[in-house]
């Protein structure tokens, strides 16, 4: 009997941060790996460290999406960790460019990608999808409007797909992190790394490999089990806003 190949996983966000450590996460769980992200050469260097393969994707060019879609026949897993932040700014001086941006990535990119690789999700074999989302996608914060906003829009498309996924078996979970040291601030902040070191000042922040192993923990249950929404924060926050630091 010929033997049954590897379950395959996908992950969007894979050339920086929580996508990257999940690549490891499940690469190391026994997943072949898809590492896709704008940045080509930084998921290939991934991939060939993991024995995976990389693709250039962005989540908010349909045709780049269809593209990844056309070489991924059968998926087993699907990571949505492409997203983040842009500025800090309130309401009062909200600027449209950056919204639509962070709508774009945060929400469009998931429905973008999910929508896509549905098919290939249903060839495969017990198929399941991460959503990293954000205490943002449940609190609210001064100045985070753009960010909350976007990151409830993919609480509500986890929610969604919960709901019309239900007949399918097709397990979907929803990992919300609080503060993860990555380069979410720096880019957050337009490389001010002096703004972006100053979140995690005093505090002991998540690193990327806390959520990846939350993440791959989630896709490892029995197939009987939904882990439908986990949220992770460090030890030293309570909540989106309040923090204990000792400097
Ligand atoms: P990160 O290190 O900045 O990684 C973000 C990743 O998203 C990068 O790989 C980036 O790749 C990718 N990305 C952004 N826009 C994209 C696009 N249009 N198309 C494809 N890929 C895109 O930050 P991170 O902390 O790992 O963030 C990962 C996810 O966790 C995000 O959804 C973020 O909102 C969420 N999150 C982060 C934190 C935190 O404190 N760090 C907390 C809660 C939730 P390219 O630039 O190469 O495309």
């Amino acid at each position: 009997m010929s033997e049954q190949r590897p379950q395959l996983a996908l992950v969007t966000g894979a050339s920086s941060g929580i996508g990257e450590a999940t690549v490891r996460a499940l690469a190391a769980q026994g997943f072949e790996t898809i590492a896709a992200a704008r940045r080509l050469e930084r998921c290939e260097r991934l991939a060939a460290e993991v024995g995976g393969r990389a693709l250039r994707l962005d989540v908010t060019d349909t045709d780049s999406v269809a593209a990844l879609a056309a070489e991924v026949d059968e998926l087993e897993v699907l990571v949505h960790s492409a997203g983040g932040a842009l500025g800090l700014e309130r309401v009062a001086e909200a600027d449209d460019d950056r919204w639509l941006e962070m709508y774009e990535s945060n929400v469009l990119g998931v429905v973008r990608v999910t929508r896509a690789l549905l098919p290939a999700l249903r060839r495969g074999r017990d198929a399941r999808i991460v959503i990293v989302g954000s205490v943002a996608g449940v609190e609210a914060y001064e100045g985070g409007g753009g960010y909350t906003a976007a990151k409830h829009g993919a609480h509500a498309i986890a929610q969604t797909l919960r709901l019309e996924l239900l007949a399918d078996g097709i397990r979907v979970t929803e990992v919300a992190p609080g503060l993860v040291e990555t380069e979410f601030s720096l880019v957050r902040f337009d490389g001010d790394a002096e703004r972006a070191a100053d979140v995690y000042r005093g505090l002991e922040p998540l690193r990327a490999a806390d959520v990846a192993e939350l993440i791959a923990f989630c896709v490892s249950r029995a197939p009987h089990v939904d882990i439908d929404y986990a949220a992770i924060k460090p030890t030293a926050q309570a909540t989106a806003k309040i923090y204990h630091r000792d400097r």
